[in-house]
């Protein structure tokens, strides 16, 4: 049996150490606030802001969920940013992805306060994590990948690690944040997409392989050295009859035929996805810590 790497463990004990935080925080005066934007009614969005709000509220986090009509335009939308921009009680704020099709999600990015900006995606926050300044907020599923490895005692500095996927959410600043200096760092980093060529060749000589691409179940076990670490980012649903809700849930690696030869693997779900929420708790403590 491999040696599973069990995010949602992992999340708890992250949960336990934020407790003390917070509680400390709280003895000077400070609640941690964190505001969730959500415009329109897609189901999967709600839900992901339904746990957020429910985890913040265990922790004992001031938690404002705002929901727009799916019409909101772009300025309205632009005012409710400023509004918690202002709030001294909001310390993080996030604008669900996909917003509908009118609202220009950069422009809305590039208006939040970089001090507030829990998922780590505007401008500054990317120069900080490419700078290795550590004041800078890193997105939260990098950087719960990279908690999963230093937890599970997977040695990352001088390891070669390839990364799947280069998209600016999950990829592109994973890769900047295991090849920064110091701890959780100083590895030698490949970033793999679409476009490259030798693809098995390259993910064959990884220590530690991480897949974030979409693409249910593509890597096989022909792309996996014997005793390698891996990260499966993906959640995809496929099509399946013989459950209730006629889906499941899977990731991009071929579970079955992977985990066999390798020395640790995240399953999916209760791998990456628990931690993408403990580090978005994460950076709002520290956004309060910082404020
Ligand atoms: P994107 O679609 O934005 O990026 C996918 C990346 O994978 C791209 O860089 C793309 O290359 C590359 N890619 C796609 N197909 C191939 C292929 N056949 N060969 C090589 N490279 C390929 O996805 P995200 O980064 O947003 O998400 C990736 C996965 O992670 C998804 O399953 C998503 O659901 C999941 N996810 C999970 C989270 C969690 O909390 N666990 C959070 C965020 C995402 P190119 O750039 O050339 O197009």
């Amino acid at each position: 049996m491999p040696n599973l790497i069990q995010g949602r463990i992992i999340a708890e004990k992250i949960y336990a150490d934020l407790r003390g935080e917070i509680a400390e925080l709280k003895t000077r005066g400070l609640t941690p606030g964190l505001a969730v934007v959500l415009v329109g009614d897609n189901p999967a969005s709600r839900a992901y802001v339904r746990s957020k709000d429910k985890m913040c509220r265990d922790l004992g986090l001031h938690s404002v969920k705002l929901e727009l009509p799916a019409d909101t335009t772009q300025a309205q939308l632009l005012a409710r940013v400023e509004e918690l921009n202002r709030d001294p009680a909001i310390h993080g704020i996030l604008v669900q992805s996909p917003p509908p099709k009118q609202i220009d999600e950069a422009a809305i990015v590039r208006a939040l306060d970089p001090a507030k900006d829990v998922d780590g995606f505007h401008p500054l926050n990317v120069a900080k994590l490419a700078l290795g300044d550590e004041s800078g907020f890193v997105p939260c599923t990098p950087l719960g990948c990279q908690r999963l490895l230093i937890e599970s005692g997977t040695e990352i500095s001088g390891a070669h690690v390839v990364v799947l996927g280069r998209s600016m959410i999950v990829g592109k600043p994973l890769a900047l944040l295991l090849m920064r200096k110091g701890c959780g760092g100083d590895a030698t980093v490949t970033v793999v997409h679409s476009r490259s060529q030798r693809l098995a060749e390259i993910t064959r000589s990884a220590d530690i392989l991480i897949a974030a691409m979409g693409q249910p179940e593509f890597v096989r076990a022909e792309h996996v050295r014997d005793g390698a670490v891996v990260i499966d980012v993906g959640i995809n649903r496929v099509d399946d009859p013989t459950m209730e809700r006629g889906y499941r849930l899977v990731g991009d690696v071929a579970f079955g035929e992977v985990s066999p030869k390798t020395s640790a693997i995240t399953p999916v779900p209760g791998g990456v996805g628990p931690m993408t929420i403990a580090m978005l708790m994460s950076n709002t403590v520290k956004a309060c810590r910082q404020m």
